[in-house]
């Protein structure tokens, strides 16, 4: 058997007939930059994520930086995030000038704590970005108190949570931006890069439009330095046909979730395998992580030669990355992300997955551990 971590394959055979009728369209019009399709699916990711506006742009690394800049974010500023989150996140804040300010994690979830947040805010702090890591929303509404008791903007970073829910409100509509990533790996995939802020703020709504082409408004006319954080027509166009399948595949993920917690726990490794806990409503599981307390790497080599696909989302925190060394982060600063970067392990989760998979992929678990 044959298991990989994410199989696009699969998913594409459903939607095929589909996306060629859509892209076959748009070839026909030869319109490829901005344009209705981008403004559709800007208005149904808005309806989708609950807010008043979306704006599509580049990738979800530029939706980051983007959002950044509209917060008038830069040199001298604080921005308060996780150490434990994908590279992007830390480096948009770096890319603007503004000093990364890290904040551990919470054993359970792998999201910030919030209880470890207020030590670190200062007269500089100016942001925070909470990352909903894998699919699940952090504790948003002790992130809410201190941004509004602090006057600071919040920036969601819910590149892998479109569609999560914390007490019913959805990711990206809590905050003053919300930043959301179309990479194929995503829940909601485009055929290459792509990304979208979300926003409920008319002033923030027109100053992403105008940064998004260089600052210019009118045309040729620059008040602001932006750059060309632009969408793809066509794939915004592919991301429109996928659009009404995401809750689908969103359950099916949820199913699958639901059944490895059984698988796990029939072969009696729920107490050896810490499994994901949903702490605070729909997690969306771009990601099924699981840590474990011995030989992770040593079990990824063995689920490998098994043919069957893991990956470690991230084996180096952020403030022990070299390209951060000015901040003067030390091995020690923030125990539970670097605990987190030594044990987890993404299984395959993806909604093509099947349930003979599944059984062989937590059997190959049980068989490294017997
Ligand atoms: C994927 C991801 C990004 C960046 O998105 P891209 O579209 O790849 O640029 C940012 N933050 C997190 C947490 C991500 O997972």
């Amino acid at each position: 058997m044959k298991v990989p971590l994410l199989d696009l394959k699969a998913q594409y055979q459903t939607i095929k007939d589909e996306v060629l009728a859509a892209t076959q369209e748009l070839f026909e019009t030869q319109r490829f930059i901005l344009g209705p399709e981008v403004e559709k699916l800007e208005e149904r990711i808005a309806r989708y994520c609950h807010t008043a506006y979306a704006v599509g742009v580049s990738s979800g690394t530029d939706a980051l930086l983007i959002s950044l800049m509209a917060a008038g974010i830069g040199p001298g500023d604080e921005v308060i995030t996780s150490p434990y989150t994908f590279f992007a996140t830390v480096g948009a804040i770096a890319r603007v000038g503004a000093t990364p300010v890290f904040v551990d994690i919470e054993e359970d979830t792998y999201n910030i704590d919030p209880q470890a947040i207020s030590d670190k805010i200062t007269k500089q702090t100016k942001a925070m970005i909470p990352v909903h890591l894998y699919g699940q929303c952090c504790d948003m509404d002790s992130i809410l108190e201190l941004a509004h008791a602090h006057d600071i903007v919040i920036i969601e970073d819910a590149a892998q949570a479109i569609g999560a829910e914390y007490k019913g409100k959805r990711a990206g509509s809590m905050g003053d931006m919300g930043c959301f990533s179309f990479f194929p790996s995503k829940n909601l995939g485009a055929f290459g890069d792509g990304g979208m802020v979300t926003t409920s703020s008319d002033i923030l709504y027109e100053t992403l439009k105008i940064l998004r082409v260089h600052g210019s408004h009118p045309k040729y006319y620059h008040k602001l330095v932006g750059g060309n954080f632009r969408l793809d027509a066509l794939q915004a166009a592919i991301i429109l046909v996928k659009l009404p399948y995401l809750d689908q595949w969103t359950s099916v993920r949820r199913a699958n979730a639901e059944r490895y917690h059984k698988l796990f726990s029939h072969q009696g490794l729920d107490g050896f395998v810490g499994l994901p806990v949903e702490k605070t409503g729909r997690h969306i599981y771009n990601q099924f992580v699981i840590a474990v307390e011995s030989r992770r790497d040593e079990l990824r080599k063995f689920l490998n030669k098994a043919n069957i696909g893991t990956e470690v989302y991230y084996p180096v925190p952020m403030h022990l990355q070299p390209c951060f060394e000015y901040l003067n982060g030390k091995k020690g600063d923030f125990p539970k992300a670097e605990a987190a970067a030594e044990k987890t392990l993404a299984l395959p989760i993806y909604a093509e997955l099947t349930d003979e998979q599944q059984v062989y992929v937590v059997q190959k678990i049980k068989a490294f551990y017997s």
